[in-house]
Order: C-alpha cells, then sequence, then structure tokens
C-alpha cells in the first residue's frame, strides 16, 4: 500500500526504534528501567482521588458527543482559573478544548500555516511541535537556548533567525526538556518580537504548575494583551492523568485580528466532533480547590527531592554536567565531547539500554544540534534514581577507559 510523502521529514523519535528495541527486550522478559517518558502514571504518581471519583460520577452524562469547543463547564472553569491569575481577557468563547495539548498543537498549526510559513521553535524542544509544524506544510526553524544561562533562549539567536516567511515563536515555558522556567525580561522580549515582526506567540505552558524553588511561571499572555497569543494547557502532568487526554488553548490578542482564525479554528474542531467527554468533566474539578501538584514540588516534597538528588549523582559523574531545573520533570544533562566523543547519541542510548537496561531518550531527538545531551526523567522515586545514575555511570566509565 502506499504511504504518504507528507510524513517523509516528521521524526517524533520519543517512540522511535530505541523504545521498539525497549520492548523488544522486556517481552523477551528483560527489565528495563525506564527513564524515557513524561508519564506519570508508571511511578506512583497518580491522579488525585477526587477527580477520578468526578470522572466516574459523571459516566453517564458523558456518552454523548458535546460541543466541539468542549463542554461549557469545563470552558468556563478554565476561564475562570485564568482570571484568578490576572488574565482577565480569557472569556469562554476564547477557549477550546482538546485530546490533550497534542492534538491542540496540531490543530493550531493547521489551521494558522500556509505551505513555507516558518515557525520558530527552541532547540532543544519537545518535538511534537516540530513535527507538526512539518506535517502542516510549514517549516520548523529552531532558534538556541543556552545551557550556560539557565536554559534561556537566546534571544539574539531567535532575532537573527527571523525572515519575512516567519509567522509565529513557539516557547515552551516551563522547558520540557531542560526544565527552563523564563523570567520575566526574557518574556518580554519575546513580545517586543512579536510585535515588531507581526508574530504569533505559541505558547506551551502544560508545566505551568510544576515548578521548583522561587521559580515562578509567568503566562505569556499576561505580559501583553496587544499581540495574539495562544496559551495552551490541560490535565496531563500537573493532574496526572495523561491517559484520559484533557488539554485545552486559550486564545487572546486582538480580537479583529484573529476572527477569521477562530473560525478555521472552530471548522477543524468541529470536523473531530469533539475531545473526550468524560475528561471533559474533570477539568473543573481539577482547576477548583486544593492542588495537590503543591505537595509534591514544595521543599520536601517527592519531585523535588527527585530533582535534586538526579542532579547531584549526575553531576558527580565526571565529564557529565547538569543544569538543576526550575521547572518541568526533567533534566538535559551534557556529556563532555572531549570525554565522551560519542558520533551518534542514539547509538549512545542503544548502547545504554542493551548493556544496563536503562532507557533514556537522546538529545537530538529534541532537535539539539550536537550529540552530547540526553534527557533523564526525574519521575521514578529516589532509589529508582539512583539506581539509573548508577548504571549510566558504569556504562560511562567503561567507555572513559576505551
Ligand atoms: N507539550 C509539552 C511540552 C509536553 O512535554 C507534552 C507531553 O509530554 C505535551 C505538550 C503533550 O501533552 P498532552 O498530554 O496534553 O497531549
Amino acid at each position: 500500500m502506499q504511504h504518504s510523502s507528507k510524513l517523509q521529514n516528521v521524526r517524533y523519535e520519543l517512540r522511535g526504534p530505541i523504545l521498539h528495541a525497549a520492548k523488544k527486550m522486556e517481552a523477551e522478559g528483560q527489565r528495563i528501567l525506564r527513564m524515557n517518558l513524561g508519564d506519570p502514571a508508571p511511578f506512583g504518581l497518580e491522579a488525585p482521588e477526587s477527580i477520578v471519583v468526578d470522572m466516574i460520577h459523571h459516566l453517564r452524562e458523558a456518552q454523548g458527543y458535546s460541543d466541539s469547543k468542549g463542554i461549557f463547564s469545563a470552558r468556563t472553569a478554565i476561564s475562570q482559573y485564568y482570571q484568578t491569575k490576572g488574565l482577565m481577557q480569557i472569556g469562554v468563547e476564547d477557549i477550546f478544548i482538546g485530546n490533550g495539548v497534542s492534538e491542540l498543537i496540531s490543530m493550531t498549526l493547521q489551521a494558522f500555516l500556509e505551505n513555507g510559513d516558518e515557525i520558530l521553535i527552541p532547540a532543544p524542544d519537545y518535538p511534537l511541535w516540530t513535527a507538526s509544524v512539518t506535517l502542516s506544510g510549514g517549516e520548523a526553524v529552531h532558534y538556541l537556548c543556552d545551557e550556560d544561562n539557565n536554559w534561556w533562549p537566546d534571544m539574539a539567536d531567535l532575532e537573527a533567525k527571523i525572515t519575512e516567511r516567519t509567522r509565529g515563536i513557539v516557547i515552551i515555558n516551563p522547558n520540557n526538556p531542560t526544565g527552563a522556567v523564563y523570567p520575566q525580561h526574557i518574556m518580554e522580549q519575546f513580545v517586543e518580537l512579536a510585535r515588531k515582526y507581526d508574530l504569533v506567540l505559541f505558547s506551551d505552558e502544560i508545566y505551568e504548575k510544576i515548578t521548583y524553588e522561587d521559580a515562578v511561571h509567568i503566562h505569556t499572555a499576561s505580559v501583553a494583551d496587544d499581540v495574539p497569543v495562544l496559551t495552551f494547557s490541560g490535565l496531563s502532568k500537573a493532574y496526572r492523568m495523561p491517559g484520559y487526554r484533557a488539554g485545552w488553548v486559550a486564545i487572546t490578542g486582538p480580537r479583529a485580528a484573529t476572527a477569521a482564525y477562530r473560525e478555521s479554528l472552530e471548522l477543524l474542531a468541529s470536523l473531530r466532533l469533539c475531545s473526550n467527554v468524560p475528561a471533559q468533566h474533570a477539568i473543573q474539578t481539577s482547576l477548583g480547590g486544593y492542588q495537590s501538584i503543591n505537595d509534591l514540588v514544595r521543599t520536601g516534597g517527592r519531585l523535588r527531592e527527585q530533582r535534586d538528588r538526579a542532579c547531584e549523582l549526575l553531576n558527580a559523574i565526571p565529564g557529565v554536567s547538569c543544569v538543576p531545573a526550575a521547572g518541568a520533570m526533567y533534566l538535559f544533562p551534557k556529556l563532555d565531547p572531549e570525554i565522551y566523543p560519542f558520533g551518534s547519541d542514539e547509538q549512545f542510548v542503544l548502547d545504554l539500554l542493551e548493556e544496563q537496561k536503562i532507557l533514556v531518550s537522546h538529545g537530538t531527538a529534541f532537535h539539539w544540534p550536537t550529540p552530547d545531551h540526553f534527557r533523564f526523567v526525574i519521575l521514578p522515586s529516589v532509589n529508582e534514581i539512583e539506581e539509573a545514575v548508577r548504571r549510566i555511570s558504569s556504562f560511562l566509565a567503561l567507555y572513559r577507559k576505551k
């Protein structure tokens, strides 16, 4: 059977050949320590019970299709949530609910891009952004984030890459895979560039509630209401329910300028009828009341301890350096290329898997330009993290001696 050439340049290596190799090993009975996906469920980080109960409670009335933009109570709850955070401009009509942020990334880009339009995406990125731009006929252009400066974006590099075909900038804040959380002055620079070059800001804020120490997440839309901003968030991470599939996008900026775009997005939303209705019922309960994620990220909280321990142990390996994550659930350590001159980081990850039965993700899968980083997920328990770093350390020690 033929297959579409539109997929020729679309890559999503996080679920590619290395994961398949790991699954094959597991099928043969080997136990793999999986540090590869940002899924809290396998590590005992469960969704709050009240949310699960709420979904079960609504199952009977959630049998039919919903409005394509999402059920009214959920969209109201999302708009009220943003209003309590000072984003008074976000109303119910500005919100579209989807099967996770993933579906909305794809839909919002499809509704936006002409063939050959360019979108600026951070390097490293969450690779779905690059894949979705490519699938929508656009060109992904990567701007560098600077490891020596907290992994914040290199604004000069970003501006230098703006061309006549540039239509938008993707901001991932807090960032996957680096854990960076951007301060006010960086957010202001994004907005200034959007103003200056007439660009739309695609702000992926799925990790907005996962910040450590004194890092404060700033909503892009709060920095300027005169620039079109698409704010993405959802229940997958802070509420630990990625399998239920619930995310949303809020559109802000000048109404007249975004009117035609909203209609296109509504058309696309209606083509897929609606998103998973039981999960939509969980949104209102999730956003209201006590936020259990705070217990995990505060000093002494499980995620915070795991981040600290992982960072400390990784930094103790000769030739490995790791910027502590200010947010999200990942570290993106560097392997000094003088000590570990890997030609292919994919091969490094595969060899590590085969020899030490541990699965991490290679840095170039996140469009990092050189084969000298990998992503380490901090969701496993401290014991598992200690075991994982011990195995990585043994593998690298052998490699150093070669
Ligand atoms: N955006 C980022 C930055 C992510 O890391 C992820 C998942 O890992 C997603 C979006 C996808 O989220 P969802 O489960 O809502 O589709």
